[in-house]
């Protein structure tokens, strides 16, 4: 047996939960040791070779802003880039990435061998070193002891992974990757709370056996858009399109004639699935009525022939996959080069963890990532930045460090998970949100940089840029404030030839920009418009937060309302039973939740406001009212 003391953190999984935990504790200055089974599979993207979405990339900008490092490997990888919903209002705006697979692993991995404080090496974690309900290491399959102050587990989908493909099952953590079954075992051990989850994934095709010439183009964006806010020396990879098919009656009746073989419809599959992301079986189910289904075919990367049909994640037998996808337009001779699964797997009732993502019964084991119940790379980065986070800080015996539903996606994510729960794979929408206008992409570094450099996330040169960013956001709201227009002037008489506008006295650049019908990309159309910014990032700033300024006042006021309760810490051995006026029901719930902060019991279904009134008036009477002193 080989004993290894010299690390403070230990992270285990190199997924894109491990890889930003394991940077973020790195960047904090702890002696970091991340332990994967396989090192040629850190970064892996596991499905779908994109990032971004709704809501999904707010999470990636947000953790862009706290210095991690998933935008920036994104940019670099990125083969196609959209921007969402850019007709509609910037809260719900979102940025979407087609990625090259293996260049975003490159990177991925690069990052990590640069990084100071931070050692690899390549291990099977199978048991946790826990004395006294404190973690003390881990122990791997070689029989090592690796011991550090902290743990963080990201394991993935990996815990006790089966694969499914028709009737026939396997153990797997993905395709190809080992089932972490022991691991599972021995945390099943400490009586955590589990469930089984299921994901799955389509077949892939070779694109040289794909009938392009049948199919709708779509094209990126132009310009190009960017993840990260240090995009400046990032140069884009060539761009790539992808395509457009559909599945039809025929693909629809083999489906239903299979679903005899479909390990979905035979009770194979006990685990529940993501719900924004349902297998095709699903979908003819469950849309019965709907004729044909959208499937985008997109290129995995620049240097390989493997297309990704998304829409049809599958895990019907291999012979009624390849029937499948024949019935549909442009694949009728389409080469299946890897087939589709359904995985199932465990997951950890992440209401046993604290709001630093650390176990409410384990001191020191941190738990990041799929193994939480959430789906998607953005999700598990975001959980492996906090709780890299609040590693270090409990390392080091600093507060914790919680970001509030009103400061990032990232806090409403993390709330969402340790008060309510999931009973499916969570995924991140904008809609999760309730105060989108202040926590869109486009701010996430105004709202969380200064936070990031407090703790020791950012270093000083990007500081410096953000600073500076800011200060030229401010000294060009000021110049459109001090630009006054007449009615009558030249600019004015242009723009009312552009638009139907009424300007009846002097206005102001400030002024005019509030207005509905205004923008800087029509005012850039008018000629003799005296303003000029040549960067699109502090266009766009300066446009929402004049447009919205409003709004964002409304909702800073209900924020500061809900402030007083939000904060107000409820001690972990209050004994429900004991308050009186308290339903059962309530009692119940707050015995076996043990809620944080009022502000956390407030958001537990069936906690009413009359139940937060009686804690609150007894919180006082006992003299036991104190304020959270979280970050
Ligand atoms: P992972 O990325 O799974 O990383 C886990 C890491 O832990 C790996 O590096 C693994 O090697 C390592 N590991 C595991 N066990 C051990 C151990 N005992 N010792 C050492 N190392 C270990 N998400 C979507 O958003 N959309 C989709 O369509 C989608 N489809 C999916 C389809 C499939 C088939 C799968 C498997 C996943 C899918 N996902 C999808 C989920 C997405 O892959 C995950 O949400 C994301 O990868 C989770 O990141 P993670 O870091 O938590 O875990």
């Amino acid at each position: 047996m080989l004993n290894i003391k010299n690390h403070e953190i230990i992270v285990v999984g190199g997924g894109h939960a491990g890889t930003e935990a394991a940077l973020a504790t790195a960047r904090m200055g702890q002696k970091t040791l991340l332990l994967t089974n396989n090192i040629d599979t850190i970064g892996n993207m596991s499905c779908n070779p994109a990032m971004g979405g709704i809501g999904k990339s707010h999470l990636i900008k947000e953790i862009d802003a706290l210095g991690g490092f998933i935008a920036i490997a994104s940019d670099k990888s990125g083969i196609q880039f959209r921007k969402l919903n850019s007709s509609k209002g910037p809260a719900v705006q979102a940025t979407r990435a087609q990625i090259d697979r293996i260049i975003y692993k490159i990177h991925i991995k690069k990052k990590l061998e640069k990084q100071k404080n931070l050692v690899i090496f390549q291990e099977e974690v199978e048991d946790l070193i826990i004395k006294n309900n404190q973690i003390f290491g881990v122990k791997t399959k070689l029989g090592f002891n690796f011991f550090s102050k902290s743990v963080i587990l990201t394991v993935g989908t990996f815990l006790d992974g089966k694969i499914h493909i028709g009737l026939k099952q396997f153990k797997g953590g993905r395709a190809s990757d080992f089932s972490a079954s022991t691991l599972s075992l021995k945390l099943k051990e400490l009586s955590f709370k589990t469930g089984r989850l299921k994901t799955g994934t389509p077949p892939r095709l070779d694109s040289k056996t794909i009938d392009f010439s049948k199919l709708e183009t779509q094209f990126g964006d132009k310009p190009i858009p960017y993840f990260s806010f240090l995009h400046e020396n990032i140069k884009h990879l060539k761009q790539l399109p992808c395509f457009i098919t559909y599945t039809n009656k025929k693909t629809h009746q083999i489906i239903k004639k299979n679903l005899v073989n479909s390990p979905l419809y035979t009770g194979k599959i006990h685990g529940i699935g993501p719900r924004y992301c349902p297998s095709i079986e699903d979908k003819i189910i469950n849309f019965s009525n709907r004729l044909k289904h959208q499937i985008f075919l997109e290129p995995e990367g620049l240097n390989t022939n493997e297309i990704y049909p998304n829409g049809i994640s599958t895990s019907l037998p291999f012979d009624i996959q390849i029937k499948l996808i024949h019935s549909i337009k442009g694949l009728e001779n389409a080469h299946i080069i890897r087939p589709g699964y359904a995985i199932e797997y465990d997951f950890f009732d992440p209401k046993d963890l604290k709001p630093t993502l650390e176990s409410k019964y384990i001191s020191g084991l941190f738990l990041a990532g799929q193994i939480n119940g959430t789906t998607g790379y953005e999700e598990a980065a975001a959980q492996g930045l906090l709780a890299g986070i609040n590693a270090t800080q409990k390392n080091l015996e600093k507060n914790a460090w919680i970001l509030r539903r009103d400061e990032a996606y990232i806090g409403v994510l993390i709330d969402d998970l340790c008060t309510l729960g999931t009973k499916e794979p969570y995924r991140m929408f904008t809609s999760r949100a309730e105060y989108r206008l202040l926590l869109r992409e486009d701010n996430a570094d105004i709202r969380l940089t200064e936070k990031g450099y407090k703790i020791g996330l950012i270093n000083h040169e990007r500081w410096k840029f953000f600073c500076k960013k800011i200060e030229f956001i401010e000294k060009e709201k000021q110049n459109l404030r001090n630009l006054w227009f007449h009615p009558e002037c030249k600019f004015i008489k242009n723009l009312k030839k552009k638009i139907n506008i009424s300007i009846q006295k002097k206005i102001n650049g400030e002024e005019l920009l509030k207005r509905p019908n205004i923008n800087f990309s029509l005012l850039k159309t008018i000629e003799d418009f005296p303003f000029k910014i040549e960067n699109t990032q502090i266009e766009n700033q300066i446009e929402n937060q004049i447009k919205y300024k409003g709004y964002i006042i409304q909702q800073k006021k209900e924020i500061q309302k809900k402030m007083n309760i939000e904060k107000i810490v409820l001690p972990n051995d209050i004994n429900y039973q004991n308050i009186s006026s308290l339903s059962k029901e309530v009692i119940t719930k707050l015995n076996t939740y043990k809620p944080y902060s009022l502000g956390q019991a407030s958001r537990i279904s069936g906690i009413t406001p009359a139940a937060i009134s009686v804690l609150l008036i007894w919180l006082k009477k006992n003299n036991l009212v104190k304020f959270s002193n979280c970050k």
